[in-house]
């Protein structure tokens, strides 16, 4: 399936960030986008197939190339399976080594795009167990949108085709907490850009004035909403939700258990 709108833009796109993102974008990436069509296990490693192996325990894949996801529901499988992994202590780190990196060396195939905050306890790929050319991260305090987060998460959905994309919130988020403080205080507003943030978190945190619950949760979770809304307004990621071709979801990342929540 095509993208029926902006075909020249996205051709400009590929050609403009293949070359400093690593990735061979031809004409078949781009007709392929969002076509039932999946990068087969050998090419998504370059033409090198290690043999098959044993299941490994609690979910890991060890040595062997996982089979590319199928759709949404089977990518946040995935995820879900890893971070269990994560939250039992029993990651298995599957994809770090040096015969992963030299797997995805020429060709990256990803199963899912995630935007999370830039909090340091929240390192996207290990709370997922997840490694080298497995996710399309992007993380901005409080996952705050802006031109480049949009285009990149565009990116990894249409372009390297991941039919999953995540938003993850998290527990006690120190940027939606310091909204919070802001718009209660009366001081001078932050310098820089950090004020910035602190507009852009401002309706959530708005949005859950006087409800019942935890003041700083809710506006967690509404602001997962709200980026969900508008990342739904992209012409890029909304049709191809519309069309079925990537799952948006939001989580919840709890920093006491490590488990992801997903909404
Ligand atoms: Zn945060």
């Amino acid at each position: 399936m095509i993208i029926p709108s902006d075909t020249s833009r996205r051709r400009f796109l590929a050609t403009a960030l293949s070359s400093t993102l690593g990735v061979g974008l031809g004409a078949a990436a781009l007709t392929a986008c969002g076509s039932d069509d999946q990068p087969t296990g050998e090419a998504a490693t370059g033409g090198t197939k290690p043999p098959d192996t044993p299941a490994q325990p609690a979910g890991g894949h060890g040595p062997e190339v996982e089979p590319p996801v199928a759709n949404g529901n089977d990518a946040l499988k995935r995820l879900m399976d890893g971070n269990q992994r994560f939250v039992a202590n029993q990651a298995v780190h599957d994809d770090e080594g040096a015969e992963r990196r030299v797997a995805v060396s020429k060709a990256q195939h990803p199963f899912a795009t995630v935007l999370g905050c830039v909090d340091s306890r929240v390192p996207v790929e290990l709370v997922f167990d997840r490694g080298l050319g497995d996710l399309v991260v992007v993380r901005s305090a409080g996952e705050v949108l802006d031109h480049s987060i949009i285009g990149s998460l565009e990116f990894g959905v249409a372009e390297l085709q991941t039919p999953l994309l995540m938003v993850l919130g998290h527990q006690r988020c120190g940027a939606i907490d310091a909204t919070i403080k802001a718009l209660d205080s009366k001081e001078a507003e932050e310098e820089g850009e950090i004020g910035y943030l602190v507009g852009a978190l401002a309706p959530a945190v708005r949005q859950v004035a006087g409800k019942p619950g935890d003041r700083l949760a809710n506006a967690v979770h509404a602001n997962v909403d709200l980026v969900l809304a508008q990342l739904r307004k992209s012409t890029v990621l909304g049709p191809l939700e519309k069309a079925g071709k990537v799952r948006l979801v939001g989580a919840y990342y709890e920093l006491d258990t490590g488990k992801v929540i997903v909404n």
